[in-house]
């Protein structure tokens, strides 16, 4: 058996070991990794869903190949108030674009959905530090106390992350029981993948004859939202180039941000167009405004 076969064989187990009573919420970004996971668990036979979440910035091939799916829930935010939740509103909402130090969108739209259902995501470790660090085969977000607590009547393995969630990376009996146990009522995640690399994503891929989204052939080697503040500043360039009406939407919605915010003394803007330039990074004289992590 070879190491990617023993990788598939292992992640089929853990989809079958913490399979809940009804469907997992299988989360499907549009990406490489969420066409893994939707592949192993229609091998793992585990009953599921596959949800993905409208998030007004993905491409427009991204959302056709979404759409291509068989059995794909496409989901749109929304708020408390039943309000439409978009990075269009989110931008107004919060006053400033969205930054690799205050990335409120992905919370808002990409992980949003699936509550008191136990989730499938393709995380994985290699894709950054941060998730190397924070995440395991098994992660639950919850009252970090409550949670604690919990794991330790049920003798679960545990460890901690920075933020007080709990990750494991085992699939013993205590540990099956905890998720069983906490699903309902906190945000638990199955990274059957959270080992595996970039090699192993599309060798598997290959073997099952799935090519995955179309912006794969183009060149890319992510696909993400058009303008994401993670991306790297010569790719944002590049799509704005390629999607002006992206440029358009964004330059609105910070013209609007502009206009509704209470202060109008506190920015030092004079449109939408000039947070736009800020915001990519053309316009130097204001680029302390947006001191991003390196
Ligand atoms: S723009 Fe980037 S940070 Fe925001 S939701 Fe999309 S992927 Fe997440």
């Amino acid at each position: 058996m070879s190491e990617l076969q023993e990788k598939e064989r292992i992640a089929i187990e853990r989809l079958k070991a913490f399979e809940p009573d009804e469907p997992y919420h299988l989360c499907y970004s549009g990406g490489k990794d969420s066409d893994v996971i939707r592949i192993l668990a229609q091998l793992a036979n585990v009953k599921h869903e596959l949800h993905h979440n409208l998030t007004s910035v993905d491409a427009p091939e991204t959302v056709y190949y979404v759409k291509s799916i068989p059995d794909m829930h496409i989901d749109i935010p929304h708020d408390k108030y039943g309000n439409r939740v978009s990075m269009w509103s989110l931008i107004v909402k919060k006053g400033i674009p969205p930054l690799r130090i205050m990335r409120y969108c992905c919370s808002e739209l990409k992980e949003k959905g699936g509550e008191g259902r136990l989730k499938i995501t393709g995380v994985r470790a290699a894709e950054s530090v941060n998730r190397k660090k924070n995440a395991g085969v098994v992660k639950i977000i919850g009252k970090p106390k409550t949670t604690q607590k919990t794991a330790e009547e049920f003798g679960a393995d545990y460890d901690l992350t920075d933020k007080g969630g709990l990750v494991m990376n085992m699939d013993n009996s205590p540990n099956r029981r905890l998720v069983e146990h906490c699903y309902r009522t906190t945000s638990t995640m199955i990274n059957p993948i959270i080992d595996w690399t970039d090699a192993d994503v599309w060798s598997f891929l290959h073997h099952y004859g799935c090519e995955s989204n179309p912006l794969y052939q183009c060149g890319k080697t992510r696909v993400g939202c058009i303008g994401c503040p993670m991306a790297t500043t010569n790719q944002r360039f590049l799509d704005f180039h390629i999607y002006p009406k992206y440029k358009q939407l964004y330059i609105k919605a910070f013209d609007k941000m502009l206009e509704e915010h209470p202060n109008k003394d506190y920015y030092t803007w004079n449109n939408g167009e000039d947070v736009f330039n800020c915001w990519l990074g053309i316009d130097e004289n204001q680029m302390n405004f947006f001191e991003e992590e390196t």
